[in-house]
């Protein structure tokens, strides 16, 4: 524990700056900064975010006297800069109080202005001032803001007015009035004692009178606001602990609606949503902080350009405009280029985009805050790349300044705003795979192929989807489903698609027989249009439009530096032609994973693998699966086509054998008919195949070595799809994958089919071809031998997925049951099946990589689960010598920044 808990500022001198933002949190180092750098800054104080913690340890009355002294000492500094009293009748100081924690965290926690009035001091202010009805009008606001804040004066329901505002509303109603500025001053001071009544009728509190007193309280009651629900909820979401704690700052109050040559208002130094380099913001004349948020009165713009272009959205003619709404330009030139010039200064200095809350007191200029400001991932991009043209900062800062999962906003359509703000939320579920869909409601995957091919666009939704969803899943705009985590079948699926996916969203009620979806008492039914947020995990009714996410050149731009920086290499995972030229398009250098069961669903395809299935004998499954080959063929030669020249790894056929088959009457008959078979041995295959736990059952490699025909295919199919390939002058490369191996022999076995068909293969053709054979590591035994594994295999692929579900024994498909309960008490900070567990199952790999390198040197490792494409798993596989991270398509931009993000970290 350090023992300054308090930092003073002002005048052009402060105890803290600009590095010291873990103590003094961002608000209260940048005032330090500011003063420092010659930036006009009312003088105060800031109580560090170390008294935050000690606080909650020891609780008020203790903080109180600890800090008493310091704080009385600071008080004195404040008033003798500002030449005045705190709590003096004749010519009295009056503050505000501030939270302020490391990361900025916008209207999350409380502030307090106008500090330190009573009806004494309102008399003095109001002589000092010249101005009664300006003291009183800020009385009002002091006791309206504390006893909301401090004494808890709240709405009951939430469907209640504000208890003040309800007062505010008598007192107009009694004269007849609308604005809160046609009040007169009698009616303020009346609105004073009606505020002082009902805190004491509703809280039995009295209103403190002492200044001193209320010091304290609002000083406290910022610390108790760290606990807020609202800012408990934000931490959570932006992942900020709750031991960082929040700072509060004290600083002499300075007046906005002291008359028209006074101003409040908020400015930009770029645009934050585009990022162009357009000075900006809004600033209301005559007017108090939260009247500009408050939007009781319309903001003026600050710039000339500005004001312009709002008239023009509002629809609002020149005369109109320059008379009621002139820009500060236009209005107060001389204030406004001293704010222009001071906005540069800190962009400079800074060398960030950023964010001031300004106010200005009869024509004096005053910074209340400055800050990076938050802006869209475009912006992000654009502001990035401007400074490291502009000279402002090197590439390596250029690089840590992108956010790498801000990227995604420049990849998927997106929801058009304006239409967004109008949209009825209906409910919210995961937000497993980002984007902005529309289309009408259907239930099943043909019909929305169906629907899709007349046209229409689609919403396919589901309790939950499987792999033979997937023609359906790929012909609709976005797949809503009510069970299924974050890397649930739809969620893997959808975002290897780039299509936008809410899963998980246990509110909604899907009855397939009348084919209707009741989402939180709302009915609807298949052709009912609803909207879907995958970034947020919001269902909307209805149609919210979309527009496409626009690609700059600057986008481009970044993603070169990233590989000037980086060491590991991104690959993609991609079943399709399709993905696998998107994801090029991306910048993957090969495929981490090809998922081959994919493959297998179409009409014919879909037909021999049931014949398979069916077979009873090995000659059967030959034949069945010589059916399979040339399909297979096909489909691979698409694939080492598009991705010609680099390296593409694919995975023999890894699920139970049951998701090939049907499992209603409907479809059980239809394909009796089909094989000429009975109904009844069909069923009794089906359930023959059913399994308890079809994820710990007879899947991955266990196929593969109790049928190694199926082996014998694919490998055929890979390899002579190769040679096809090399023979028109193409460069393959391709790579054979055995999954869910934990026992060496499980491994070896394969590796021998392979091998043993290639050689066949090779003599047959006259060819020979290289080709790699590997496996996934994805059982915790596996990573745990793999020294023995690595005497054959010529590649690892760490499997997170199954590795993440079989190290910590949760099912990948039935977490979302108790995920929201450990997350909330904390047993768990994240999904692990999203973010790599770094202590537990990053060790399985760390060992594997060490173990594995020991017996084969070159060994390439790669990691090819779901954390291949999010950003702190990928900095772990970089730090843990990984060669590679695979991830879907759409997340390959972000791969590639985080590698080199984690290059440059080191
Ligand atoms: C994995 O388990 O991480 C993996 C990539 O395989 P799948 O998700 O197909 O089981
Ligand atoms: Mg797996």
């Amino acid at each position: 524990m350090r023992e300054k808990r308090v930092y003073t500022f002002g005048n052009g001198k402060a105890e803290g700056k600009a590095d010291m933002r873990n103590l003094l949190g961002g608000k209260g180092a940048n005032l330090a900064e500011m003063n420092l750098i010659g930036v006009p800054v009312p003088p105060g104080f800031t109580i560090t975010t170390d008294v935050c913690n000690e606080y909650f340890e020891k609780g008020k009355s203790d903080v109180v006297a600890i800090l008493k002294e310091d704080v009385e000492r600071s008080v004195k500094h404040i008033e003798t800069l500002m030449n005045s009293k705190f709590g003096d009748s004749a010519n009295p100081l009056l503050v505000s109080v501030r939270s302020g924690a490391r990361a900025s965290m916008p209207g999350m926690m409380d502030t307090i202005l106008n500090l330190g009035l009573n009806d004494d001091v309102v008399v003095g202010l109001a002589k000092k001032t010249g101005n009664e009805r300006f003291a009183y009008d800020s009385y009002r606001r002091f006791v309206q803001m504390y006893g909301d804040v401090v004494m808890g004066l709240k709405p009951v329901n939430k469907e209640d007015i504000d208890p003040f505002e309800e007062i505010i509303q008598q007192v107009k109603a009694q004269r007849g009035i609308k604005l809160d500025n046609e009040m007169t001053t009698e009616e303020l001071k009346q609105l004073v004692s009606l505020f002082k009544k009902a805190i004491k009728e509703r809280t039995g509190q009295d209103f403190p009178n002492n200044p001193m007193d209320q010091l304290w309280g609002a000083i406290c009651s910022v610390f108790d606001s760290w606990m807020n629900d609202r800012a408990i909820l934000y931490r959570k979401m932006e992942g900020i602990p709750s031991e960082w704690g929040t700072a509060v700052s004290v600083m002499a109050m300075v007046f906005g609606n002291m008359g028209n040559t006074s101003a409040t208002g908020v400015c930009f130094s770029r645009d934050a949503a585009t990022g162009e380099n357009i000075f900006n913001g809004e600033y209301l004349v005559n007017a108090q902080g939260e009247d500009v948020v408050a939007g009781i009165r319309t903001p003026q713009q600050i710039t000339k350009e500005g004001s312009l272009r709002w008239a023009k959205q509002q629809d609002i003619n020149e005369d109109i405009r320059s008379s009621k709404y002139p820009s500060m330009e236009e209005a107060m030139p001389e204030i406004f280029g001293q704010l222009n010039a001071l906005q540069e200064k800190l962009e400079k200095h800074y060398h960030d985009m950023q964010d001031m809350e300004f106010t200005v007191q009869e024509g004096k200029l005053w910074f209340l805050q400055t800050r990076n400001g938050k802006r869209t991932g475009p912006a992000m991009v654009k502001i990035a790349m401007d400074l490291l043209y502009e000279g402002q900062i090197d590439e390596k800062t250029a690089l840590g300044r992108c956010e790498p999962n801000k990227l995604d906003e420049l990849l998927h359509p997106v929801f058009d705003k304006t239409a967004l703000k109008q949209a009825k939320v209906l409910t919210r579920g995961l937000p497993a795979s980002p984007g902005a869909a529309c289309g009408q409601i259907v239930f099943f995957a043909d019909d929305a192929e169906k629907w899709h091919a007349d046209g229409h666009q689609v919403i396919m939704v589901r309790i939950e989807t499987s792999p033979e969803d997937l023609a359906g899943m790929s012909a609709a705009e976005g797949i809503l489903t009510a069970r299924g985590g974050m890397t649930s079948h739809a969620a893997v699926v959808a975002r290897g698609m780039g299509k936008c996916c809410v899963s998980g969203a246990g509110a909604i009620n899907v009855d397939y027989k009348v084919r209707s979806v009741e989402i939180d008492g709302v009915i609807l039914k298949e052709g009912d249009y609803i909207s879907l947020n995958g970034s947020t995990g919001e269902v909307y009714l209805g149609q919210v439009n979309t527009k496409p996410a626009e690609v700059t050149g600057d986008f481009a731009e970044l993603m070169k530096l990233c590989d000037k920086y980086t060491r590991l290499v991104v690959r993609t995972n991609a079943d399709t032609p399709h993905d696998a030229e998107v994801a090029r398009n991306f910048g993957a250098v090969g495929i981490g994973l090809c998922r081959t069961e994919h493959m297998f669903f179409e009409n014919e395809k879909i037909k021999a693998m049931r014949e398979m299935i069916l077979s009873d004998t090995l000659e059967g499954r030959k034949k069945a699966l010589s059916k399979l080959l040339p399909y297979q063929k096909q489909d691979f030669y698409g694939i080492l086509k598009a991705m010609d020249g680099f390296p593409v790894n694919i995975r023999l056929l890894d699920p139970p054998l049951h998701e090939f088959v049907p499992h209603d009457l409907k479809g059980q008959e239809e394909m009796a008919k089909e094989m000429g078979v009975s109904v009844q041995k069909i069923q009794q295959r089906v359930n023959s195949l059913s399994e308890h736990n079809p994820m710990l059952g007879h899947r991955g490699c266990r196929l593969g070595n109790t049928y190694p025909e199926i082996t014998e295919m694919q490998t055929m199919a890979i390899l002579s799809a190769a040679i096809q390939l090399k023979k028109e002058g193409f460069d393959p490369h391709p790579e054979i994958m055995v999954p869910l191996i934990g026992i060496v022999n499980e491994f070896d076995l394969q590796e021998k089919v392979i091998r043993e068909t290639a050689a066949n293969l090779f003599k047959e053709e006259g060819i020979e071809l290289p080709f790699r054979v590997g496996t996934m590591i994805e059982i915790p035994r596996a990573a745990l031998t793999a020294d023995y594994i690595a005497k054959n295999a010529e590649y690892f692929s760490f499997g997170t997925n199954d590795l993440t579900q079989m190290t910590y024994g949760y099912s990948r498909d039935d977490i979302a049951s108790f995920l929201p309960v450990y997350l909330d008490k904390k047993i768990l900070n994240v999904d692990p099946f999203q973010v790599l567990d770094q202590k537990g199952v990053g060790e399985l790999i760390k060992i594997a990589v060490e173990k594995g390198r020991k017996t084969r040197p070159n060994l390439t490792c790669g990691i090819c689960g779901e954390h291949g494409g999010e950003p702190s798993s990928v900095k772990f596989c970089n730090r843990v010598g990984l060669n590679y991270v695979s991830c879907s398509p759409f997340r390959v931009p972000i791969a590639r920044l985080a590698a080199a993000q984690g290059a440059i970290e080191g």
